[in-house]
C-alpha cells in the first residue's frame, strides 16, 4: 500500500530536522520491510510560518524524495492546514495519516496504524492512554471538554486528538464536508464506516513551544461545540421557561399583596436582584446564539478554507 503522512507546521524550525530524521527511519524501516510502498511519502504543510521552517521543508525534500511540501500563503490554522494536506494529497496515496510536528505523539504507532487498515479499517484514531507528560491544566482542561461535549450529545474519541489514519475512501467522504469552522476530529466519527482506535503513550513536545494557547484552545473548543450542537440553544429556551413559570409565581403574589396587605414600595432587594439575573441571562443568552449566527455568517460566505502558495 502507498502510505502518505500529513503534518502540519507552524514555525517549527527548532525541531523538524528531528522529525525528519525520526520519519525517515520509520520510513526506511517500513518500506524494508515491505509494509508500505516505496512511493509513500511524508508531506509537510507549512501553515504560513513566519521562521525558516519552509526553507527548511525544501531542503527535505532536496534531500529525500519521499519528503514533500506545500505552503499556504497565510497562516490559516491547525484545522485548515491539515485539510489542506488531507485533500490536496488524498488522490496520491491509499491513506493518509495526519500528526504533529512536534513528536509529542509515539511516530512508531504508524506501524499499528497500517496494520488496521490492512484488516480493513477505514479510520484508525491514535488514543493517548497516558498523559502523564502534559501540564495538569491541559489535561483538566481536555477532560472537561469531553465531558461538556458528551452533555451536548456530540460523539467524540476521548483523549484522540488529530493523529489518525484515513483510508481514500474515508478522505472521499470527508471531502463532502464543507464546514468553514472545522473541528476534524468532530466530523470524523460522523463518517461512519469501520473504525477502531489503538493505543500509545504521549510525550513531551521535542523542541519549540505549544502553538496553541489559551486563547486558541477556547476558540477550538467553541468550533467543537457549536459547530455540532443546537443543545445550547434550546437551554436558552429552556431556562426562559423556567423563569417565565417563576414569574407567574411572582405576578401571583404582586397581585395578592396589592388586594389583601397592600405593603407594595418596599423590595428594593428583590427588583435589583431580578434585574441582574435576568439582564445577565439575557446577554449571555444572545451571546450564545449570536456564536451560531456568526458561523452561519462566515459558513454563507463560502471563502476557501485554505490557499496554496507552492507545493513541492
Ligand atoms: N499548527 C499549525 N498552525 C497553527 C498552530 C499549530 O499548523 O496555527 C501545528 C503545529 O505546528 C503542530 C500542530 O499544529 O504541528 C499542533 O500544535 P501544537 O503541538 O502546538 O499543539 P499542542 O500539542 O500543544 O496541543
Ligand atoms: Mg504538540
Amino acid at each position: 500500500m502507498k502510505l502518505g503522512i500529513v503534518i502540519p507546521c507552524y514555525n517549527e524550525e527548532e525541531g523538524l530536522s528531528e522529525t525528519t530524521k525520526q520519519l525517515q527511519s520509520l520510513l526506511n524501516e517500513m518500506i524494508r520491510e515491505g509494509e508500505i510502498s516505496s512511493e509513500s511519502f511524508v508531506c509537510y504543510v507549512d501553515d504560513g510560518s513566519k521562521d525558516r521552517t519552509w526553507e527548511l521543508i525544501k531542503g527535505f525534500q532536496n534531500d529525500d524524495s519521499h519528503f514533500k511540501g506545500i505552503k499556504l500563503s497565510r497562516n490559516f490554522g491547525h484545522q485548515n492546514a491539515l485539510i489542506a494536506g488531507l485533500m490536496q494529497l488524498k488522490d496520491e496515496a491509499d491513506a493518509l495519516i495526519s500528526m504533529d510536528a512536534d513528536l509529542q505523539d509515539d511516530i512508531w504507532v504508524v506501524k499499528d496504524f497500517v496494520a488496521k487498515y490492512k484488516e480493513g479499517y477505514h479510520v484508525v484514531y491514535g488514543v493517548r492512554d497516558d498523559r502523564t507528560t502534559d501540564t495538569g491544566f491541559k489535561r483538566g482542561t481536555a477532560e472537561m471538554f469531553y465531558k461538556f461535549q458528551a452533555f451536548m450529545g456530540i460523539e467524540s474519541i476521548s483523549n484522540h486528538a488529530d493523529y489518525r489514519l484515513l483510508s481514500q475512501k474515508a478522505l472521499n467522504t470527508l471531502a463532502e464536508f464543507k464546514e468553514i469552522n472545522l473541528f476534524i476530529r468532530g466530523v470524523v466519527p460522523l463518517l461512519g464506516y469501520k473504525s477502531c482506535s489503538v493505543y500509545y503513550k504521549r510525550g513531551e513536545r521535542f523542541a519549540g513551544e505549544t502553538k496553541y494557547p489559551l486563547k486558541k484552545m477556547i476558540a477550538f473548543a467553541l468550533d467543537g461545540i457549536a459547530s455540532f450542537s443546537v443543545v445550547p440553544l434550546r437551554l436558552i429556551t429552556i431556562t426562559g421557561f423556567i423563569l417565565f413559570l417563576l414569574s407567574l409565581l411572582v405576578i401571583a403574589w404582586i397581585v395578592l399583596d396589592k388586594l389583601f396587605f397592600n405593603t407594595a414600595v418596599q423590595g428594593w432587594t428583590s427588583t435589583m436582584v431580578s434585574i441582574y439575573f435576568i439582564g445577565g441571562i439575557q446577554i449571555m443568552s444572545i451571546g450564545i446564539i449570536g456564536e451560531y449566527i456568526g458561523r452561519n455568517f462566515q459558513q454563507s460566505k463560502n471563502r476557501p478554507r485554505y490557499i496554496i502558495d507552492e507545493e513541492i
